[in-house]
């Protein structure tokens, strides 16, 4: 190997990491529509953004399509865990699609706090990534009383109609620092800007950056397992180089990872976003130890107890026919 140095070599594990609650329900909810309907199901979009569940669903027979007007009229369609806008399900009930909705219970609880919100005549600032599916839809709820704030930069341009009825919300996976200095920018221009009800960035996504920065200002190096599209993973690199690591990769697959990024890397910290499943993670421990990171030590956070019951189209399903 390409190291140099002589100290000894360890891994910090980050915990929690990997699959969140939204997403271990979403791809359940595809296994269970498979074997109870049979292939072909499609998803709309990448039913978590991950490439290897995706793959693994696909030779099962999951459809991945990118609209409604791609599914056959009449088959069965389910909506991907980020959500999707009013436009979409009206799209595919013209269609005479059976649907069912994966959409990640706290992606839901933004789009009726967006619904309620601007029922009650306030202006929104949605902080996100613009293009991003969850954007798209929980944008798509009220949008003539939504603007996107895609940065703190925006915040500083971004122009209202009444700064007396404003409110933010935000996209699930955000960096937790930067969306509170978005906030803070905005604030500072409206005053009266109003609080979201409850936390919009979720649980899974604060823990998993709390975790990395436990770990970050005592690695060289930071391994991410994720995918370029998942924003929770790449938001957990640029954290993870915010608070003191010497560098920070992600990769989609063990594979990636370049030996010479093992330069000079004593202590190694690995942690993977809230859509990638732990083989990876495991597969990245392996090819770890080739290298002589036999030592692993897992550097907790929290625990994560919290369990979604299945989308209720499927659950009323499989209670009928067992
Ligand atoms: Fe839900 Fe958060 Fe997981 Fe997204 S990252 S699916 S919002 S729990």
């Amino acid at each position: 190997a390409a190291r140099t140095n002589a100290g000894p070599q360890r891994v910090l594990l980050a915990a929690p990491r990997g699959y969140c609650a939204g997403v271990d329900r979403a791809v359940i909810a595809v296994e269970k529509a498979l074997e109870h309907y049979g292939p072909p199901v499609y998803v709309r979009k990448q039913i978590v953004h991950n490439k290897h569940v995706v793959e693994t669903l696909e030779a099962k027979g999951a459809v991945f399509v990118e609209e409604t007007d791609e599914v056959p009229e009449g088959a069965m369609l389910v909506f991907s865990a980020h959500g999707v806008s009013p436009a979409v399900v009206n799209a595919a009930e013209e269609r005479g699609l059976q649907t069912i909705d994966a959409t990640c219970p706290l992606v839901t609880k933004v789009h009726r706090e967006a619904v309620r919100f601007a029922k009650n005549d306030y202006e929104i600032l949605l902080i996100g990534h613009e293009g991003h599916e969850e954007v798209e839809g929980t944008y798509g709820e009220a949008p003539e009383a939504t603007q996107i704030v895609n940065s703190p930069e925006e915040a500083e341009t971004i122009q209202v109609k009444n700064p007396d009825r404003l409110i933010w919300l935000s996209q699930t996976t955000l960096s937790v620092d930067e969306t509170m200095e978005t906030v803070r920018r905005l604030r500072k221009r409206f005053p009266n800007l109003q609080d979201p009800p409850s936390d919009d960035i979720c649980y899974a996504t604060s823990n998993r950056q709390a975790a990395i920065k436990k770990i970050a200002p005592q690695a060289d190096l930071v391994i991410v397992v994720g995918s370029a599209n998942s924003s929770n993973s790449v938001r957990l690199v640029e954290v993870a180089l915010e608070y003191g690591a010497k560098a920070a990769y992600r990769v989609d697959f063990a594979h990636q990872v370049d030996e010479s990024w093992f330069v000079d890397a004593q202590t190694v910290g690995v942690t993977s976003g809230a859509s990638v499943p732990e083989v990876l993670v495991r597969d990245v421990l392996s090819l770890l130890s080739e290298y002589g990171y036999t030592d692993v030590e897992e550097v907790v956070e929290a625990e994560e107890d919290i369990l979604f019951s299945l989308p209720k189209e499927l659950r009323a399903t499989l209670k009928a026919h067992g």
